[in-house]
């Protein structure tokens, strides 16, 4: 769109320019970001729908920056992704939330499981099982207490590489999950071929449960879909008893969502892990 040579940059849009500036700003915040600590986790307890008792927890970025305030994960993920700097607070998430999990655990209640999102970006810029080995080792959290959600993205790109990476975590102990299933466009056959463990439910089939026919049937062949692989269910976004009810109904073995309780951070987490029950 530049008229000529030299004043190209004149016939942009000034609003565009000014929204690449706050990109640019923002990726240099995240870099010192990392430096000063300034990334925290808040956790979002998942319920055992057979008898109502926290499992686990999802552990969730935020970002407490200095002067725009507390940022959401959405409003920065997808430029850590762009920049690469995913590799490096995906890291700092594994090592705060494998941590954490081993504290709580030490503390003598049923242990409880991790789940921590892992970008398909992290697949191809570090050697992820490696990287979860030493965390591992360093946090001493039994392997089988962390759980790594992906999208289905990542069965669908680099196939045969993100396959063997899979292979190698799953050689660890650790449990993976595939992320808003339903909404990607994995089949069958990539799903049998991966050492997948849990199904999570995508919200947008929760959201609906017990006003549409339809809508029940899909969350419902996700869940026989889980069990006919041998995989477990976990539906998240669960707001109202209804949905909580067919869930349940269904044969959906866990679930997360504000009804239970909203992402919070450790000592509130904490609280909720020594009453044993979120609802
Ligand atoms: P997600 O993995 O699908 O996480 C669930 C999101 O839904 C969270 O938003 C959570 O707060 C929200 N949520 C939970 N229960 C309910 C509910 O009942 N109703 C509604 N409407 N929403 C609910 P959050 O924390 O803003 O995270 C958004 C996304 O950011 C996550 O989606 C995940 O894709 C990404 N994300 C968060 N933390 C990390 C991280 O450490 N690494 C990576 N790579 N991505 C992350
Ligand atoms: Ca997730
Ligand atoms: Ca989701
Ligand atoms: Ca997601």
């Amino acid at each position: 769109r530049a008229k000529s040579a030299g004043s190209g940059l004149a016939s942009y849009d000034p609003e565009m320019l000014t929204g690449l500036i706050q990109r640019l700003e923002l990726e240099a915040d995240l870099r010192l970001a990392l430096e000063r600590d300034e990334l925290l986790l808040h956790y979002q307890p998942t319920i055992d729908l057979a008898d109502n008792r926290v499992v686990g927890f999802e552990a969730l970025v935020r970002w407490q920056h200095p002067t725009r305030g507390l940022i959401e994960p959405m409003q920065f993920i997808p430029m850590a992704e762009a920049t690469g700097l995913i590799a490096q607070v995906g890291r700092w998430v594994i090592t705060e939330a494998c941590r954490q999990a081993a504290a709580w655990n030490a503390e003598g209640a049923e242990p409880v499981t991790m789940a921590v999102n892992v970008s398909v970006r992290q697949f191809d810029r570090t050697d992820l099982a490696s990287e979860i080995a030493e965390q591992l080792t360093a946090s001493g959290l039994p392997a089988d207490r962390l759980c790594l959600e992906m999208t289905e993205s990542v069965l669908m790109t680099d196939t045969e590489e993100n396959l063997a990476q899979l292979i190698r975590l799953k050689a660890l102990g650790v449990r993976l999950a595939i992320d808003d299933f339903g909404t990607g466009y994995s089949s069958l056959a990539y799903l049998r071929r991966f050492p997948v463990d849990t199904l999570k439910i995508d919200r947008s089939f929760v959201e609906r449960l017990g006003e549409q026919a339809d809508d029940a049937a899909l969350a419902e062949t996700i869940v026989q879909l889980g069990e006919s692989l041998g995989m477990s269910t976990v539906a998240e976004g669960v707001e109202e008893y209804g949905q909580l009810a067919a869930l349940r109904e269904m044969g959906c073995n866990e679930a997360q969502g504000f009804y239970f309780s909203h992402p919070v951070p450790a000592d509130e987490a904490h609280r909720l892990l020594l009453e044993g029950a979120a609802a």
